[in-house]
């Protein structure tokens, strides 16, 4: 379906995939940027599975922080928030550095293996071509999802994987530059901000939460999310939305 507001052409909806694979640059990010479309495809039977690409060991503001311990709680965090999606596949940890993400020869290869492994007939991950957008390891993480996905569908991409090449069938970027893809996520709402909430290492830094036990603070950050959720969806005519750009032949 098609439909046209303010002369942009947004399709709403594609079929629920049987499998889909999410890669972020840091714990929270596959959320923030598709955690309802995530959840409302899991419910339908789809096998979500996430990819983390960094470590996210600079997801604090406290210099005393404890790094490895700060690692090890977000990976928790993360395997809590898929949960809360009701993913059901892989949750992959790539390991690197948190802000020094290259889309190197050597992380294409790995992420090829998991595209490999996974088999998503949708692969989503960061639009690389956002403009003005300041994080490093985003535009990488973008990259890296795209030029891996061209590696892992080619069998002369590292053979002694020994695993057959995988074309996904659909790559949904979101944090879009252009939005031409939308998923109607009505109702998935309240999905997206349990796993959201599952990132409690990362309420004061990304959430605007200073304290977890006030409800006001909680409740403002929930609104923040739907707010966001409803401008998207108003775009293509439904309550709430996820946008992306779309692309189909891969
Ligand atoms: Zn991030």
């Amino acid at each position: 379906m098609a439909i046209e507001p303010a002369g942009i052409s947004v399709h709403l909806d594609r079929p629920v995939p049987r499998t889909a694979l999410a890669i972020g640059a840091h714990p929270d990010d596959v959320e923030f940027g598709s955690g309802a479309t995530l959840a409302k495809w899991a419910a339908a039977g789809c096998a979500v599975s996430h990819l983390v690409c960094t470590d996210g060991s600079k997801g604090s503001w406290d210099p005393s922080e404890d790094v490895a311990e700060l690692i090890a709680t977000r990976q928790v965090e993360q395997r809590a928030a898929a949960r809360a999606l009701g993913a059901t596949g892989t949750c992959t940890f790539l390991g690197e550095v948190d802000g020094e993400l290259e889309a190197g020869l050597e992380q294409r290869e790995r992420v090829a293996r998991v595209i490999r492994e996974v088999q998503p007939e949708v692969l989503l991950a960061h639009d690389p071509w956002k403009r003005w957008r300041l994080h490093p390891d985003h535009r990488a993480a973008g990259f890296l999802a795209l030029d891996a996905l061209v590696a892992a569908r080619d069998p002369h991409y590292y053979p002694a994987q020994g695993l057959a090449p995988h074309r996904p069938t659909t790559v949904l970027l979101w944090e879009a530059d252009e939005v031409d893809h939308v998923e109607d996520v009505t109702g998935w709402t309240d999905r997206k901000v349990a796993a959201l909430l599952e990132h409690r290492s990362q309420f004061r830094s990304t959430h605007d939460i200073d304290d977890p036990e006030d409800v006001d603070q909680v409740a403002r950050f929930t609104r923040r999310v739907e707010d966001r959720l409803a401008e998207v969806g108003r775009a293509a005519g439904v309550s709430a939305g996820e946008g992306f750009k779309r692309i189909d032949r891969t």
